[in-house]
């Protein structure tokens, strides 16, 4: 069988990959998020997921062994969260890149009372650029398989935030489909997350990451990873914005 690999990096454009039945079953099998969705939900996540594959380049580095499999998963989970939202959500970017395990980045920060620039290198298991690559760790993402409902999901994570950056604002506030209003959106998640900022800063132990109090972005990017691989969590701790994130991504695969 020719490899779905050599024929990835097609033109923008190109037809939608077609996934071979064993193949596909296997990457249901292997993404237990995966697995509850309805056979009409599994068929539209099919097609998504080819044209994933068609319309994306992936690219390995640091030695990272991609197959048809993982490249299978990667683009099936990268799917998840426009299900309902349609492909043309994840437009605008095409490299997936895929490292073994945590990555290095160079950053500069910025101390906000003495004015003082430093360098440092920060350690990433995921990354979205605006218009740039998806950036993933495969380690993460394998660990995220193993315990599928633990809140975390590196894909989701950062595919959310693909989702925000879609209308130039990395804000936590993406660009609203008809059927949600952004006003209700701001305003809930607003006071959410001024209430989980709050608890974070107290050193108030919090079911929901501690991590989602960086930033409106970070905030929206944790609460729906949390929501695919956890919705009842974030229905009770956070019911206004788990009845949102349904509106938003359609009903949790579970
Ligand atoms: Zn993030």
């Amino acid at each position: 069988m020719l490899s779905l690999l050599r024929r990835l990096g097609a033109r923008f454009g190109a037809a939608p990959l077609a996934i071979d039945d064993t193949l596909w079953q296997a990457t249901i099998d292997a993404c237990p998020l995966l697995s509850p969705l309805s056979p009409t939900d599994q068929r539209t996540l099919r097609d998504l997921t080819g044209r994933f594959l068609a319309h994306k380049r992936f690219a390995p580095v640091q030695g990272m062994q991609l197959d048809d499999s993982r490249c299978l998963v990667i683009a099936a989970m990268a799917c998840l969260p426009v299900l309902h939202l349609g492909f043309d959500w994840l437009r605008g970017w095409r490299e997936v890149i895929v490292y073994p395990g945590e990555f290095r980045v160079r950053r500069e920060h910025h101390d906000d009372h003495t004015g003082v620039v430093t360098e440092g290198d920060d350690v990433l298991i995921g990354e979205a650029w605006e218009r740039g690559p998806l950036i993933l760790s495969w380690a993460d993402i394998v660990q995220d398989l193993e315990d599928p409902h633990a809140g975390f999901n590196v894909i989701l994570h950062e595919i959310t935030h693909k989702l925000d950056m879609l209308d130039g604002a990395t804000d936590g506030v993406p660009p609203m489909p008809p059927w949600v209003s952004r006003r209700e959106w701001i305003e809930t998640f607003q006071r959410a997350y001024e209430a989980h900022c709050a608890a974070v800063d107290q050193d108030e132990e919090t079911v929901i990451d501690p991590y989602a109090a960086e930033g409106p972005d970070e905030f929206l990017a944790c609460l729906a990873e949390a929501w695919f691989s956890a919705p009842d969590i974030v229905d009770r701790e956070m019911p206004g914005v788990g009845q949102l994130l349904a509106r938003f991504f359609g009903p949790p695969p579970s």
